[in-house]
């Protein structure tokens, strides 16, 4: 769906921006937690816990509170967001430049791509006020086909 030039560059930017961020919040950007990160940004897909645990028992003995926790630490600081349909964990691209977003799920490539408006924001923010209801988190999470998919499907379509 990203269909980045050199998805490298998408990880070694995602890293740099994480460790700028913890730097600059006086937080511990540990090796464990780079680690995770990198894990998770290994495609625009998104990345089970228990997975994260398997490819890090190699070099770390990690145990899976210790996943779970660098994970809420990500996830706290903006860097990875957590899919809740799929139970799943996806890396953020802009982190901390939000403050809601929503997730366009691609069921055939399994790509996950973020999206942000003010004005679903907005629609959320009027709905819940005519309800006087305080959101604390807003999830939207989108399944369906991508673009690059549906192109493909085309393609075969025409040739068979
Ligand atoms: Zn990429
Ligand atoms: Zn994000
Ligand atoms: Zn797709």
């Amino acid at each position: 769906m990203h269909s980045c030039h050199e998805h490298t560059v998408c990880i070694e930017d995602a890293l740099q921006t994480a460790h700028r961020i913890c730097e600059e919040r006086g937080l511990r950007f540990t090796d464990l937690r780079r680690r995770v990160l990198e894990l998770v940004w290994e495609n625009h897909g998104s990345a089970k816990a228990y997975d994260l645990l398997e490819r890090l028992g190699e070099d770390y003995s990690a145990k899976p509170p210790t996943v779970y926790r660098a994970l809420e630490f990500l996830q706290e600081n903006g860097l990875v967001h957590k899919i809740n349909s799929l139970n799943a964990y996806v890396g953020c691209s802009h982190p901390l430049q939000h403050q809601d977003c929503y997730f366009l799920i691609c069921s055939k490539c399994q790509e996950i791509k973020e999206c942000c408006t003010s004005q679903v924001a907005n629609v959320v923010k009027n709905l819940t006020e005519e309800s006087s209801f305080v959101p604390s988190r807003t999830t939207l999470e989108i399944e369906g086909i991508c673009q690059d998919c549906r192109s493909n499907q085309k393609y075969n379509i025409n040739k068979s």
